[in-house]
C-alpha cells in the first residue's frame, strides 16, 4: 500500500490538490496565448484527452490579455505561467485559478507583495516552479544545476511567500533527468508540507519522455510523494494525459478502467495477439469500473494467470478459452471468442458500477 505524504489542500479552480484528493493530470498548451481561438481548440483537446488542470505561458502583455476571453470558453481550471513580469502576473491572477511564478525573478519584495495580494484577493494559488536548468544566480552559483540547488532554490522561494502570509502553494522541482528531478523531490519533501506537482522538465520525445517520466514519476508516486503531475513531451498533448493516467493507475494510486495483463507471446503462440489485444482495448475503452482482465496468446500459463483476473481469455489451437476467477466459461473459436470475452467484461463490470 502507498502511504501518501500529508499534505496541505489547496484548490486550483475546482480540483482539489493535495490531502486526501486524487492526483489530477494536468498539461501546458504549446499555442500562442494570444491566439485565442488555437489555445482553446487546444485546452478544449486536452480537456476531451482527460486533462484535470491546463497551463498556458503568459509571456507579453498580448498573451496576459487573452486570458480573459480563453477562461471565459472553456471549463478546465486555468494556470497561468510566468517569469520576470510582475505586471503580467497581476493581470493573470484577476482571471486564472492559479499562477506560476518565482518569487525570486519577479522583482523586488514591493511587486512580490502585489502579487500575493492580488493572490489572496481572489484566494487562488501560486505554484512555485523552480527548473534545474533557471535557478537563480545565487543558487547556481553556489550548487550548480543540481538537487541541492534545486531544493535551495525552492525553501528560498517558500520562505518569500510565507513571510509575505502566504501558504496557498504548491510546489514543482523539474530538471530533464531522472535522477536529479527525484532527488530533488526527496529531499525537500521532509522540508514542509505544501502539495507537490511532479514533472520531468523537457523529457524529450514521446518515447523517451514516457520512459524517463515513468521512471521518476513512478519512483515518488511509490514513495507516497506527489500530488498533481505532469508529463512533459515533445508531441502530441493527448499522449502526455494518457501516460500521466498510466503512470498513475500502473503504480496503483488510479483504479478506473480496465487492468490489461497480456503475455508477451512466444513461439507458442496460438493468435495474433497483437491485433487482437489492440481490440480489445478500442472495443473496451468506454468501461470505467476497475477490473484485471488477462489476455494470454496459449493456454500454457492462461489458467494459472485467469485466476487472479476477473475475466481472461486464452487462445489455443482452433479455439480459445474465456473464464471467469480461473473458472472456464466458454470454449469457442473466431470472431465468437473475443465477443464472449468483451460482454463477460461489460457484464463484470456493470455488476461492481
Ligand atoms: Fe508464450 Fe503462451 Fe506465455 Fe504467451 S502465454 S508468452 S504464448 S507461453
Amino acid at each position: 500500500m502507498i502511504k501518501r505524504y500529508p499534505t496541505k489542500q489547496i484548490f486550483v479552480g475546482n480540483v482539489p490538490i493535495g490531502g486526501d484528493a486524487a492526483i489530477p493530470v494536468q498539461s501546458m498548451t504549446f499555442t500562442k496565448t494570444s491566439d485565442v481561438k488555437a489555445t482553446v481548440e487546444q485546452i478544449t483537446a486536452l480537456h476531451f484527452a482527460g486533462a484535470d488542470i491546463v497551463r498556458v505561458a503568459v509571456p507579453n502583455m498580448e498573451a496576459a490579455l487573452a486570458l480573459k476571453e480563453i477562461k471565459s470558453q472553456v471549463s478546465l481550471p486555468l494556470v497561468a505561467d510566468i517569469h520576470f513580469h510582475y505586471k503580467l502576473a497581476l493581470i493573470a491572477a484577476e482571471v486564472v485559478d492559479c499562477i506560476r511564478i518565482n518569487p525570486g525573478n519577479i522583482g523586488d519584495r514591493k511587486r512580490v507583495q502585489e502579487v500575493v495580494k492580488a493572490c489572496i484577493e481572489r484566494n487562488i494559488p501560486i505554484r512555485i516552479g523552480v527548473n534545474s536548468g533557471s535557478l537563480e544566480k545565487q543558487f547556481e552559483d553556489k550548487y550548480g544545476q543540481t538537487p541541492e540547488g534545486m531544493v535551495a532554490s525552492a525553501d528560498y522561494n517558500i520562505k518569500y511567500l510565507e513571510d509575505l502570509g502566504f501558504t496557498n502553494m504548491k510546489i514543482s522541482l523539474k530538471a530533464s533527468d531522472v535522477q536529479r528531478t527525484v532527488e530533488a523531490y526527496r529531499r525537500l519533501r521532509p522540508m514542509n508540507n505544501y502539495p507537490f506537482h511532479l514533472g520531468v522538465t523537457e523529457a524529450g520525445t514521446q518515447f523517451h519522455s514516457t520512459i524517463k517520466s515513468s521512471i521518476a514519476l513512478g519512483s515518488l508516486l511509490l514513495d507516497g510523494i506527489g500530488d498533481t503531475l505532469r508529463v512533459s513531451m515533445t508531441g502530441e498533448l493527448e499522449e502526455e494525459i494518457k501516460v500521466g493516467r498510466a503512470i498513475l493507475k500502473d503504480v496503483g494510486i488510479a483504479k478506473d478502467g480496465l487492468n490489461i495483463v497480456s503475455c508477451p507471446t512466444c513461439g507458442r503462440i496460438e493468435a495474433d495477439l497483437v491485433s487482437a489485444v489492440s481490440e480489445i482495448e478500442k472495443r473496451t475503452k468506454h468501461i470505467k469500473t476497475p477490473l484485471d482482465v488477462s489476455v494470454m496468446g496459449c493456454v500454457v500459463n492462461a489458467i494459472g494467470e485467469a485466476k487472479s483476473a476477473d475475466v481472461a481469455i486464452a487462445f489455443g489451437k482452433g479455439s480459445g478459452l474465456v473464464m471467469k476467477k480461473g473458472e472456464i466459461i466458454a470454449k469457442l473459436s473466431g470472431d465468437a471468442l473475443i465477443n464472449r470475452f468483451i460482454e463477460e467484461v461489460e457484464i463484470e463490470a456493470e455488476k461492481r458500477k
